[in-house]
C-alpha cells in the first residue's frame, strides 16, 4: 500500500479495512465495475428501491476516471477516484490504490476534471433562494455574505438544503455612528459602537445570533469625495480580539490604500476589496507578511468604472509579487449592476490579467475561500474527511479556464445536485 493510500485508510478508519485496496485483491469486483457500460450512473449490486437522486444518501458514490485537481496545490492526478459516503469524502486518489466499494453508485467522469466546490467569498445575496440555487448549479457551493440583515435563522434553514449554495453570513457591519455603510448608502445593515467595550458586545451579540464572520468598515471616504468616520484603532482591535476568541474571522471593507495600514494594525483576517489607489509594494508586503488574505472584487471595479478595475488589477499584481494570498470574491449585489451569478468569469478573467495562473485562481476560489469562511478544516480541498462539495467540469481548466463553465456534475454536501452525464459521443457507444 502506498503512503498516500495508507494516509487515506487512516483517515477513513474501518471503511478502509472493509474496502481494502486493489493491490491486495487483484481482479476484484472493483476492476469489473470499471469496465461496464458507459452511462451516466450505474449501480453495483441489485437495483435499489430508493429513487436514483437519493441514492447518494444511502450508498457510497464513486467518481471514476477524471483528473483530480484537489485544491491543495498538488499536481493534477489523472485517472483519479473520489469516494463519497455520508456526505464526506472518504477517499481521493489514484485508481490503483482502492477497490470500488460494493453497492456504490459509480459515476464515470473520464475526460473531466474533479475540483473542490467553488467559493465566492464576497457577495450580498439577501439569502434569495433563486440566487443560491443558481450558484449551486454552477458549482459555486458556498458564498460568503459580507453584509446583510441579521436573519441568521433563515440562513441556517437554507444551509440544510444541498440544492442551495451554503451561506456564511456576516449579517450587519460593525461600524460607528455615521460610518460606512450608513454613509454613503443609507444602509440599515449596520450595528454602531462608540467604545471598545461596545465593539466587544456587538461581536458577542452577532456571534451568539449565528454570524459566521464579522464585517467591519475602515472607510475614510476618499473615493466617495467626503470624510466618513470609522472605528478607531482600539475599537477595531477590540472587534478582532473578541471575534477571534469566539472562533470567527474578521473581514474589513476599505477602498483606498491609505486605509490599509489600519487594517493591518487591527489584525483582520481578510480585506474585502482591492483598493483603487496605488498600493505600494511595501504596503502589499506588510499585508502578505501578516497572512491577511485579499479578496479583490475586481468585478465590482469592472462595473463601477472610473479606471478602478485596471488600478485594482495592478495592485493585485503587486500583492502577488509580495507573496500574498488571494481568495476569490466579486461583491455580487454590493453595487447596482448585473453581477455574474454562478461561475464569476469576469472576476476570474481579471485575476488572470493580474498574472494569476489557472492553478492559482482555482486555489483562490477553493482552499483560500474556505479559509476566509473559517471552514478551512471542512471545505476547499478534495481530501479524505472533508465535506463532499465537488465541481466536475469537462475538459481541463488548467489549459482553458472557460472549462469552468462546462459543468459535468456538481455534488453538494455529498448529494449530486447536477448530473449532465458523459459527453454524447461516449454515451452513444456500445
Ligand atoms: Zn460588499
Amino acid at each position: 500500500m502506498s503512503r498516500r493510500a495508507l494516509a487515506a485508510a487512516g483517515a477513513i478508519g474501518l471503511a478502509a479495512v472493509a474496502w481494502s485496496t486493489k493491490a491486495s485483491q487483484p481482479g476484484t469486483a472493483g476492476q469489473h465495475q470499471v469496465a461496464v457500460a458507459p452511462v451516466a450512473a450505474r449501480e453495483s449490486g441489485e437495483t435499489p428501491r430508493v429513487p436514483r437522486r437519493r441514492l447518494e444518501r444511502v450508498r457510497p458514490v464513486v467518481l471514476l476516471g477524471g483528473t483530480l485537481l484537489d485544491g491543495t496545490g498538488a499536481e493534477p492526478l489523472r485517472d483519479a477516484v473520489v469516494v463519497v459516503e455520508g456526505g464526506l469524502i472518504q477517499f481521493a486518489g489514484s485508481r490503483d490504490q482502492i477497490v470500488i466499494p460494493p453497492r456504490a453508485v459509480v459515476l464515470d467522469v473520464t475526460g473531466s476534471t474533479i475540483l473542490p466546490g467553488f467559493i465566492n467569498a464576497h457577495v450580498h445575496c439577501r439569502y434569495q433562494v433563486d440566487r443560491l440555487r443558481a450558484w449551486a448549479q454552477a458549482g459555486v457551493t458556498t458564498v460568503r455574505d459580507l453584509g446583510g440583515p441579521r436573519t441568521y435563522d433563515l440562513v441556517a434553514r437554507q444551509n440544510g438544503d444541498p440544492q442551495l449554495a451554503r451561506v456564511v453570513a456576516a449579517g450587519p457591519f460593525i461600524t460607528v455612528p455615521g460610518g460606512y455603510p450608513i454613509v454613503p448608502w443609507g444602509s440599515t445593515n449596520a450595528v454602531t459602537v462608540r467604545t471598545p467595550d461596545e465593539a466587544r458586545s456587538a461581536v458577542a451579540q452577532l456571534a451568539g445570533e449565528g454570524a459566521g464572520v464579522i464585517k467591519i468598515a475602515l472607510e475614510c471616504g476618499q473615493d466617495f469625495g467626503r470624510v466618513i468616520p470609522s472605528l478607531d484603532a482600539a475599537e477595531a482591535a477590540a472587534v478582532v480580539s473578541e471575534a477571534h476568541a469566539r472562533g470567527l474571522g474578521v473581514s474589513v471593507h476599505l477602498t483606498v490604500s491609505v486605509d490599509v495600514p489600519r487594517a493591518v494594525a487591527a489584525g483582520v483576517d481578510d480585506i474585502a476589496h482591492m483598493p483603487v489607489t496605488t498600493l505600494s509594494l511595501e504596503m502589499a508586503s506588510q499585508v502578505a507578511a501578516h497572512g491577511i488574505v485579499w479578496v479583490p472584487t475586481l468585478e465590482l471595479w469592472h462595473w463601477v468604472g472610473y479606471g478602478h478595475k485596471p488600478a485594482a488589477i495592478s495592485n493585485l499584481a503587486r500583492f502577488l509579487a509580495a507573496g500574498g494570498e488571494v481568495a476569490m470574491g466579486t461583491d455580487f449585489g454590493g453595487y447596482d449592476a448585473e453581477f455574474e451569478l454562478g461561475m464569476p468569469m469576469i472576476e476570474i478573467d481579471a485575476m488572470r490579467q493580474a498574472g494569476m495562473s489557472p492553478a492559482a485562481i482555482i486555489q483562490a476560489a477553493t482552499r483560500n475561500g474556505a479559509r476566509v469562511c473559517g471552514l478551512g478544516d471542512r471545505l476547499g480541498t478534495v481530501e479524505a474527511g472533508k465535506t463532499a462539495d465537488l465541481l466536475v467540469v469537462r475538459g481541463d481548466p488548467l489549459a482553458d479556464l472557460e472549462a469552468l463553465t462546462d459543468v459535468r456534475l456538481v455534488m453538494h454536501s455529498g448529494v449530486v445536485i447536477r448530473d449532465e452525464g458523459p459527453p454524447a459521443a461516449t454515451a452513444g457507444r456500445t
